[in-house]
């Protein structure tokens, strides 16, 4: 017996066609189509196991009762964007599977009480950011140090996600079940260490301000777009740092101090009223000139933060290093599968961002990492 809902999951997690699992299950697509609504059906062993391999599941995922389908959050914001939609079922269906996991899990261990803050309704980004500063643990000012880890300290379920759209979906957040209590924040490999705080600090947003979806999308990203500029560089440390001239020399060490791309920092500067309108395109053109739009200095100067938690569960559940085998006797996935997974994970904490000795000043020569990344410069 198994179910019609794991084996749409897995064809769309395979970014398979029912033509093409069909195909290789011996089936025509029309059976494929209808086992898919079915609630649960028995097709026989040697169609099950074809069915298994095409699928690239074990034969138990098919035979494990579903559970519901991942809200698509803040996914649905993009979605005029031009991600081909097999792409986004793919993305939806590897963090749905790894929800799975992660809420198994947490019903064995006692995992950090939530402390994300429901603060919807709020008209005053700055106000907000602050207020979830606080709720996570972070003092008011100072650059956040580390920006996934606050996340998984307050809670979040932050996913590694092995499907991987460059450019084009970086992250997205739902709250997932009936009682939206699980925030889970799902992320792409591959992305630079500044991008990846933005866009984990954007979803923060968006878990924090847009539970519930609705309304005008672009306003959406836009008001997640600026809560993370608020959070990472919060306006009254923003208008210290931007009060002497603006120039891209003076930024390029913010960029490290606060751990911030440059194009961002502009436009930080630009939303605190440090530089007009005039001064940001003259910022942004000199940005294009020097190729940095491509390719900004300082790209290597830290190691991208990944996500911890999911793993540090596995650890405790399944050994150290983790037991991919045992782990797959609850988890119906084949063992290679599942170290991929573990892998994209951090095995100790992220190390805290580095900062250069003290604020350096718009032409003195800055120390230690800084020299490096003027180096690369
Ligand atoms: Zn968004």
């Amino acid at each position: 017996m198994i179910y019609g809902a794991r084996v749409r999951q897995a064809r769309e997690l395979r970014g398979l066609t029912q033509t093409g699992t069909a195909q290789g299950a011996g089936l025509t697509q029309g059976r494929i189509a209808q086992i898919e609504l079915t609630s649960s059906v028995d097709i026989g062993d040697e169609h099950l196991e074809r069915l298994a391999q095409t699928l690239k599941v074990p034969v138990a995922f098919l035979q494990r009762p579903p559970v519901d389908d991942l809200a698509e959050g803040s996914m649905q914001f993009r979605a005029r964007k031009s991600l081909p939609a097999g792409v986004l079922r793919r993305v939806r269906r590897e963090a749905e599977i790894t929800r799975e996991i992660a809420r198994h899990m947490l019903s064995q261990i006692q995992a950090p009480s939530l402390r994300v803050p429901d603060l919807r309704g709020m008209d005053d980004i700055e106000e907000t950011a602050q207020l979830t500063r606080s709720a996570l643990g972070l003092p008011p000012h100072g650059p956040v140090p580390r920006v996934l880890h606050a996340l998984e300290r307050a809670g979040v379920i932050v996913i590694a996600l092995e499907t991987w759209v460059d450019g084009k979906l970086d992250a997205f957040s739902t709250w997932d079940g009936a009682e939206l209590d699980l925030p889970l924040v799902s992320i792409g490999e591959g992305s630079s260490w500044d991008r990846i705080r933005f866009t984990s600090s954007h979803e923060l947003g968006h878990l924090v301000m847009h539970r519930a979806p609705g309304g005008d999308l672009n306003a959406l990203e836009k008001e997640a777009d600026q809560f993370a500029g608020e959070f990472l560089f919060p306006r009254e440390d923003a208008k210290e740092e931007f009060s002497k001239t603006v120039t891209l020399s003076r930024l390029a060490p913010l960029k490290l101090k606060w751990g911030m791309s440059i194009a961002s920092l502009i436009f930080r500067a630009f939303e605190v009223g440090a530089i007009d309108q005039k001064q940001k395109t003259s910022l942004q053109v000199q940005l294009g000139a020097r190729g940095w739009r491509k390719q900004e200095p300082g790209a290597d100067a830290r190691e991208p933060e990944r996500p911890r938690a999911l793993r540090k569960m596995m650890e405790l559940l399944y050994g150290d290093p983790v037991d991919t085998r045992r782990l797959g006797e609850d988890f119906p996935l084949y063992v290679t599968e599942l170290n991929r997974m573990v892998g994209r994970y951090a095995d100790t904490p992220s190390r805290q961002i580095q900062k250069p000795a003290s604020a350096p000043s718009a032409d003195a020569s800055p120390p230690g990492v800084l020299m490096q990344f003027r180096a690369r410069a």
